[in-house]
Order: C-alpha cells, then structure tokens, then sequence
C-alpha cells in the first residue's frame, strides 16, 4: 500500500490524504485550499485524483479546510460513503451549505464586476444542490465503534478533543501483504479545554500521520484565562465601551460563551448585555445542544445544576440583520460577538466601522490571524486601518488572548507521540507551515522515533 499526500503538506489547508491497496482507495479529509483567489480556484476544482477512483472516504471533523471541498469530490463522481462521526455529520450540513452560499456570492459578484466585459461568467464552486448531495453519501460512526470501511480496513473514532465531534481516525489494515494500525490525528485540540473530553491516546500505532499546526508553539496556561477575561471586560464596562470579539463560529464562540456563562455565575462580570451576532453561529450553538455525547464530565455537571451552557439571561442570539444593525445605535457598556474570525468579512467589519475610533472600545482577539487580514493589522496596533475601503484610526483597546486556541501546542503533540509510540515506526508530519512543523520533526527523531517525514505536496510515500 501507499499514501498520496493530496493537501495540507507543509501548510495548513485543504487536508487530503489518499490511502491506496492494490486497486482500492480511500481518502481521508476533503478540505478546501484556502488562499490567494486565482490558485484556490485552480486547486478546488481540479482535484489531484480521480474522484470516480475513490472507494471511500473518511472525515476527521468539520472544519472547512478538511470539509470544504467534499461536494466537488461528489460533483465530479465520487460514489462511496463519507464516514464520520454523528455531530461532524450535522455541523457539515450546516457549514457545506454556508460554505456553498459563500461560494455562490462569490461567483456572482465577479460575473457583476466583469459584466462589461467579455468573459465566460465564473461559475460556483458548487452550490447547495451539490451539498444536499454530497450528504446523503454521509455515514454517522460514534466514538470507539470499529466499523469496516472497505474489505480489510476498519476505522475506529477516538477523541481528538479539537472541535465538536472531531476524531482521531484509526485505521486496522489486513490486507495481504499489509497488515498494520495507521493513526490519523486529524486537528489534536487542547487537555482541558472546557467543552469537549480530553484528546485520546491510541494503542500502538505503527504509522502516525500527525498534525503539526503549532509543533514549535506553546499556549498561555488555561489556567489564568478567566481572570485575564474578567479584567478586560470589567475595566471596559468601566469605561461604558463595547467589547468587540471577532470570533470563528465553530467551538471557539461556544468556548467563549460558556466562560462568560461561568464569570456571569460567579459575579466575576457585571451582567452587561452580551450578542452573539451570527447566524451561522447561532446555527452551530443549535448543534452543540444535540451533541451531548460529545462534552466532558464537568460541563455535563454544569449542565445538570444551571441549564444551557450557551444561553443565560443577559446573552442574545442574533440572526436577522435588522436586529444587528439595532445594535449599532446601541450605547455600552455591551459586548458583541461577530464573524468573521479574521474580521475578513461579515458582520464584524460594520460593528468595527462603527466602534473602532472610540478609546473606550476593546477590541479582544480570541484567534489566529493570518498575514495581511484586517485582524492581523489590529494585533499589530497599525494606527490606522482600511475598513470598507474607507481609513479608521485605532483608537479602541486591543487585547490578544491565545487560551481560546483549539489546537494542541507543541508539548501537547510531543506527549500525544509518547503516549502512543511503543510500536511506532513512521510519522508523516502534515497540517503545518514548515517553521512549525519542522522543528517538531527535529524533536521527534531526537526522542528516538525511527522515521520522521514531512511530505511535499504530491508526493506518494509506499508503507
Ligand atoms: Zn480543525
């Protein structure tokens, strides 16, 4: 057998990765590339396979950079089922059809701007016809229930404990000559993040294809979180600002909910009005209300003695637009969550035209930001911004906090390798930029691991 590494090698988007046996294939992750316009389109639309060859396909989480892709892999023959866990399989029916709708927007937007002139208009990656499709081929498989996905292979989900129902794939391989565990990890989120049970260890693997988005970072401790939350909104409620928090929808807002749900219990914050302006957000939060199965012991615990952890009586759900717009002639104190994340797009960008020259604003920075988005020049304080085309100077409070981060550190990765490495003879680094990724290699074979490699995109590696 060999793998095919289709996507996310020494970078973090558009996780592919093809298994083949001898005439059989099966694909783990479809994520979309995400990047500059034109080479995100060439490389969304001509996958580095054939579709139709695929047998199956396994999905680690929901994710648009493993997910994204999964109605063009659909819309151009793949006939097998996509295997993943129950709560994956729901948010994906949520987020493929934003994802479809952005798509769409996108199209029709540039076919406007080129309407004069002679173009072939552009057409949408795929639209939600596509997506509707895509998930009648979705099969739910719950944590620690093997299941064969094509003869001689067997798939068990354990805890990655990244995002709502994202697993870490194992793979029992007994196919003459091979027989083998191959483990993928998918995104290894954090021990002891609020929501979700902790990563898992899986028992022996002799092949280990592993993540390393911060395989030469380490996180602030979780420890002194809420306080550094608590003071930050505390001392712009002082001030009667607004606390504006660009925030990605998928468990990052619910994280963050959740911990101004347990500030709010324990009078650590004053009761100030709290949106969650979003909709897709509030479609998600929708979803973790159906996913208990998936928390840890003390939210369910939290649960059985308060109730909603997403919902308390001074937070509001947003969906409409007429009820957002509202909130711009609102006077604080209030805090007011938006996408999009990188503040690239979406309702973030009216709430920041309008707060962003005030100094009593905070604006607090739960996430990545990427090189060049309008997030990352407010982490670097630039004093002045372009928003809508239009010059802002940087007026508000910017506070950056990483604990929210839902992915793994570097020591974390380095224990996940160490609690499963008895057996272990080869480690496939993906999922990384090279200055994360290869240092993390470096330790690894210092640590003894027989073979560490980070693969090139493309490239085919027999096991
Ligand atoms: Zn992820």
């Amino acid at each position: 057998m060999r793998i095919f590494f289709a996507g996310a090698a020494r970078s973090v988007t558009g996780s592919q990765h093809l298994l083949e046996f001898d005439g059989t294939r099966l694909l783990l992750d479809c994520g979309l590339y995400q990047g500059r316009r034109q080479e995100a389109n060439e490389r969304n639309r001509h996958l580095p396979f054939d579709p139709r060859q695929v047998d199956a396909m396994i999905l680690s989480h929901a994710h648009i950079d493993h997910s994204g892709n999964i109605p063009t892999l659909v819309k151009q023959g793949f006939r097998g089922s996509i295997t993943c866990t129950p709560a994956t399989r729901d948010l994906c029916s949520v987020m493929l059809r934003d994802a479809a709708h952005i798509q769409e927007a996108d199209a029709d937007f540039l076919n406007r701007k080129h309407a004069d002139q002679l173009q072939e208009p552009v057409v949408p990656l795929y639209d939600e016809a596509d997506v509707l499709k895509a998930l009648k081929q979705f099969r739910s498989l719950d944590y620690h229930q093997p299941a064969p996905v094509l003869p001689g292979v067997t798939c068990t989900f354990l805890d990655a404990g990244h995002v709502l129902g994202s697993a870490i794939v194992q793979l029992d391989i007994d196919r003459a000559p091979d027989r083998l565990r191959l483990v993928f990890s998918g995104d290894l989120g954090r021990r002891n993040m609020a929501i979700l049970r902790d990563p898992e260890a899986p028992e022996a693997p002799d092949v280990l294809v592993l993540e390393s988005t911060y395989g030469d970072r380490l996180h602030s401790p979780l420890a002194g979180m809420e306080a550094d939350l608590a003071a930050v909104i505390n001392r712009t409620v002082a001030r009667k600002g607004k606390i504006l928090v660009p925030s990605f929808s998928l468990e990052r807002t619910q994280e963050f909910v959740y911990a101004l749900h347990r500030l709010t219990l324990r009078k650590a914050i004053p009761p100030l009005p709290i949106y969650v302006d979003s909709p897709l957000s509030v479609r998600i939060t929708e979803i973790f209300k159906l996913h208990p199965e998936c928390f840890d012991e003390e939210t369910l615990a939290f649960m059985r003695k308060n109730g909603d952890p997403f919902g308390f009586d001074n937070l509001t759900y947003v969906s409409n637009v007429e009820d957002s717009k509202a909130l711009n002639d609102r006077e604080g104190p209030m805090m007011i969550l938006a996408a999009s994340g990188m503040c690239e797009a979406g309702r973030i960008l009216h709430h920041l035209r309008n707060s962003i020259e005030d100094a009593r604003n905070t604006i607090l920075i739960i996430g990545f930001q990427a090189k060049n988005t309008l997030g990352r020049k407010i982490v670097e304080r630039q004093p002045v911004v372009r928003i809508f085309g239009v010059e802002r100077s940087l007026e508000a409070e910017v506070v950056v906090m990483d604990a929210f981060s839902a992915h793994a550190d570097r020591d974390d990765l380095l224990e996940f390798v160490t609690g499963c490495r008895s057996k272990l003879r080869r480690v496939f680094l993906v999922h990384g930029e090279e200055e994360q990724m290869l240092p993390l290699g470096e330790r690894l074979t210092r640590m003894g691991i027989p073979d560490v490699h980070a693969p090139m995109l493309g490239e085919f590696v027999r096991l």
